[in-house]
């Protein structure tokens, strides 16, 4: 089985000049109108969940109950504070927090929202931090990463292929260039001075709506500014520009909204929360994320094969009758035999014995990963991948059964064989595809591969992993 990589475009998406922005004392606010957009409310949330499903697998989320709750009460408090303008039914608004030390935070398309515990950190109160997050919201709500798509040159028609948009730049700067491949291959992008004045002003709205103090908004961007310098360096100021006077301009819309006395300023719980994270061990940067992850037992940078220090053998160690699990996130967990390492790649993870990976791909192991598909029908979508999978590399690969219904991770599945001489073994091999359908209608894949002479001692191996697989998309 060699190694078979999707390429996959990264398109930076460029930014026009449009002002929509129109000040309208008698409505007592400044009124915002949605950007122009051609994508379908249907892309944003597709978009989104791609995404989502990638940084759930590639940054480390803070395994905390308590934390997580308490970021979601605050956010669903300002969800439920979006103008009904604004509002999206088929939006899904979730909270995760990054265990990243930077101070940063990023929603994407359609809602998945990640707050990084730097972020937390940071603030002085749960108003900044919920300023920040109103901030992002607004992005959301307004649609600025298909609207932002919608004012590029090129047509942007191929908006299932260029991976992904993440609204509001997961990672901006330097280390943001060092984590193309982490954050979802993430298209690093600022918004324009536009689309930052106007999430400023919704997010003040947002925030006097949902009962904090919007001039909170304003104070995070000060609190974040005095940050700046070290490991901490404020991420997040670079991929949200000032659009100018961003703090009197926020303050300003304060003052139109009106600032209730009972405004939530701060809350016991914050405190506790803040409190709580600093006595946990030392979050890492993001940097220190990517770095580990290149040095480690799997890079994930473009082109790079994080098996090409392996080297093959004739005898390849049986799968250890021992399993461990093996979990990415919330996303996929699954039994793997014990002796079997791991190598993630951008869009894939394989599973294989020493003697048994090398630069050009594995000969005993296993394979798991997710592509996009074209279609909504999972035996088109898991023809189109298996013909794709016998070009190129594996084009040694045929056909050697029909496509049957099982099912996989209690979905409807399809399972094929497939078989043929493997240069790199020079012995006939078999390669099991068993396929199902993930919720954002993307095709999850498992491929099992074995020479076709020792076949049998894999059968255990590969049907418990089967038998295992959660998928918690
Ligand atoms: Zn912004």
């Amino acid at each position: 089985m060699k190694k078979y990589n999707l390429s996959k475009n990264i398109t930076t998406v460029m930014l026009a000049w449009a002002m929509l922005i129109m000040p309208l004392a008698a409505f007592g606010q400044t009124r915002i109108s949605m950007p122009k957009n051609k994508y379908k409310v249907q892309d944003d949330v597709r978009i989104g969940r791609e995404a989502s499903a990638q940084v759930q697998q590639q940054m480390p989320i803070l395994n905390d109950s308590e934390t997580t709750r308490y970021v979601q009460d605050v956010g669903r408090r300002l969800v439920d504070a979006i103008p009904s303008q604004f509002q999206q039914p088929g939006f899904q608004y979730n909270f995760s927090v990054v265990n990243a030390r930077d101070i940063n935070a990023f929603a994407l398309p359609g809602g998945p929202m990640y707050v990084n515990r730097g972020m937390i950190e940071a603030a002085r109160t749960e108003g900044e931090m919920a300023g920040v997050m109103a901030h992002e919201l607004a992005h959301v709500a307004l649609r600025h990463g298909t609207a932002q798509a919608t004012q590029q040159s090129k047509p942007l028609n191929q908006l299932g292929t260029i991976g992904l948009i993440l609204g509001g730049a997961i990672l901006g700067g330097q280390q943001g260039a060092q984590l193309g491949a982490l954050g979802a291959q993430a298209i690093v992008t600022k918004y324009s001075r536009e689309y930052e004045t106007q999430a400023d002003i919704l997010g003040a709205q947002i925030m006097a709506t949902a009962g904090y103090d919007p001039r909170d908004l304003a104070n995070m961007f000060r609190t974040i500014e005095q940050q700046s310098g070290g490991q901490r360096a404020p991420q997040w100021l670079s991929s949200h520009p000032n659009p100018g006077n961003r703090y009197n301009n926020i303050n300003r819309e304060a003052q139109l909204l009106g600032i209730s006395r009972n405004a939530t300023q701060d809350t016991r719980e914050f405190q506790r929360i803040q409190s709580k994270l600093s006595r946990m061990s030392r979050a890492q940067s993001m940097e220190e994320i990517a770095r580990n992850q290149q040095n480690g037992r799997g890079g994930y940078g473009q082109g790079q094969n994080p098996m090409a220090n392996g080297r093959y053998s004739s005898r390849v160690q049986l799968p250890s009758s021992r399993m461990r699990v093996f979990s990415s996130g919330n996303f996929i967990q699954m039994n793997v035999p014990d002796n079997w390492q791991e190598f993630p790649t951008q869009d894939s993870v394989w599973f294989a014995p020493q003697g048994a990976y090398g630069n050009q791909g594995i000969t005993h192991g296993a394979m798991i990963g997710m592509v996009q598909s074209r279609s909504n029908n999972l035996q088109q979508a898991t023809e189109d991948y298996v013909n794709g999978l016998m070009q190129g590399e594996n084009n040694y690969l045929r056909q050697a059964a029909n496509y049957s219904r099982t099912t996989l991770g209690g979905r409807n599945a399809y399972a094929t064989t497939l078989s043929g001489r493997s240069p790199l073994t020079n012995r006939n091999e078999v390669v099991n595809v068993i396929t199902t359908q993930l919720r954002n209608g993307n095709l999850f894949y498992v491929v099992a591969v074995a020479p076709e002479n020792e076949a049998s001692n894999y059968n255990y191996a590969f049907r418990n992993m089967l038998r295992s697989i959660r998928l918690g998309d």
